[in-house]
């Protein structure tokens, strides 16, 4: 099984794993070697290099078919839902192409059963103490750039009790930190009971046994449910970290991008956010270069950053998108011109998170460790989440830590994206 794209692909390819491995397969995720008998690509179409990247590995797999290094070689996710017929047309070798909803055809097409009865247990590809949760399919927001509803659909909330059940068996295998994903986060529950069940959800997943940190990713500003921070503030295991992309600060970019709010009401929300857990880590995303953007528009954004000060921030260069409601406007910020708002921005944040690293010299905070690499065992405290955030550098020669274990780590100095700490024995 290959996984492409983002930490909901990841999600899907587990559950297709686990199912498989039901089913009495041999399943392995992102073998070295390209000798598996049947290959398993789960692509992502999200933006122009997501999808260069998804067509090489497809192109690398269907060349191995011809060499004979695999049998059968299969493609799903975003990319196939999305270009399934030109792809069927461009890379015939492929023996089928399937959807981002299509798993019951997938494992009959491999004469396998789909077990419902799988439904709290799930192969995991994180190192085992941390595990991601998908607790809703889709998006119903109208983005003007976004593709993603094309590709994954109407928003469908899971049901909290199979998230429960889910969840019980995470924490069963060692799980420890539970990451909540979705399209949009904060839409959980309208759906599917009528109201917002964010923070009864979380309530509910912070009772199960093991789990020690539930952390959140890709919340919606417009009509954000402000009880979700008001359980953050007084659940311990609800990580202080908000991961919202905003997608710009001028109001007129957040209108051409139909993004529902302004400038005025998101720094609003952030400040309220902030009011109400005042040491909370908020990670964020912008996009430059939309069509139409100003070297005022610009400016703003940078203003903007320089003024919110976030914790985190990434930044992407505008990908036109076809059938998205942007793709009728010209995309008219030349590439390089992109990449040059997108570097500057980035620049500015280096510097902020280099102070944000530097406040924290001197203090201690509760670590989990996910590896070690070189001399260096490597964690993350509660306000940095896997593979994108800072982490936390404590050295081999003079500590000892378990990976997967939780230690307390004295900070003792810090760089842009990482700090360096010391053991504090209890
Ligand atoms: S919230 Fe907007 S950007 Fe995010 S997946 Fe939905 S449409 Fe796309």
């Amino acid at each position: 099984m290959i996984t492409l794209g983002c930490s909901k692909n990841l999600f899907d390819s587990e559950v297709t794993m686990t199912q498989l491995k039901a089913n009495g397969f041999d399943v392995e995720h992102e073998a070295q070697q390209d000798d598996s008998e049947i290959v398993i690509i789960n692509t992502c179409g999200f933006i122009d290099n997501a999808k260069q990247e998804s067509i090489d590995t497809i192109l690398r797999y269907a060349e191995a078919k011809k060499e004979g290094l695999v049998d059968k070689v299969y493609v799903t996710g975003c990319l196939s839902e999305r270009y399934k017929d030109d792809l069927a047309k461009e890379i015939p070798d492929v023996d089928e192409y399937f959807g981002t909803r299509d798993l019951p055809r997938l494992l009959k097409t491999l004469k396998a059963d789909y077990k419902h009865e799988l439904v709290g247990e799930r192969l995991i590809t994180t190192p085992n103490h941390y595990a991601y949760l998908k607790i809703a399919e889709g998006c119903d927001r109208p983005c003007s750039f976004c593709a993603i509803p094309l590709m994954r659909g109407k928003h469908v909330s899971t049901p909290i009790e199979s998230l429960v059940k889910q969840t019980k068996g995470l924490a069963a295998q060692g799980v420890k930190e539970l990451i909540l994903i979705a399209q949009d986060l904060t839409y959980y529950g309208l759906d599917l009971y009528q109201e917002r069940k964010l923070a009864e959800l979380l309530r509910e997943l912070s009772k199960v046994e093991g789990i020690e940190w539930i952390r959140l990713h890709y919340a919606y500003p417009t009509g954000f449910p402000m009880d979700v921070i008001e359980e953050m503030k007084n659940n311990p295991k609800v990580c202080n970290y908000l991961d919202i992309p905003l997608q710009h600060a001028s109001t007129s970019m957040l209108k051409a991008m139909r993004r529902g709010t302004t400038r005025e009401k998101t720094t609003q929300l952030i400040q309220d956010i902030r009011a109400m857990v005042p040491e909370i880590a908020i990670r964020t995303t912008f996009i430059a270069g939309y069509p139409g953007e100003t070297e005022a528009d610009v400016e703003e954004m940078k203003d903007w950053v320089e003024e919110m000060q976030f914790e985190r921030l990434g930044i992407f260069t505008y990908s036109h998108e076809e059938n998205t409601h942007a793709y009728q406007f010209e995309d008219d910020v030349p590439e390089e011109e992109k990449d040059r708002r997108a570097a500057e921005v980035m620049e500015i944040q280096q510097e902020i998170s280099l102070s944000h690293n530097q406040q924290k010299v001197g203090k201690t905070f509760k670590v989990l460790f996910d590896r070690v690499e070189g001399d260096y065992f490597v964690g993350r405290t509660e306000y940095d989440s896997p593979e994108v955030d800072n982490e936390v550098l404590v050295n081999k020669k003079d500590h000892f830590v378990r990976i997967g274990d939780f230690a307390q780590i004295k900070i003792t100095s810090a760089s842009d994206f990482d700090l360096y700490g010391e053991v504090v024995h209890e």
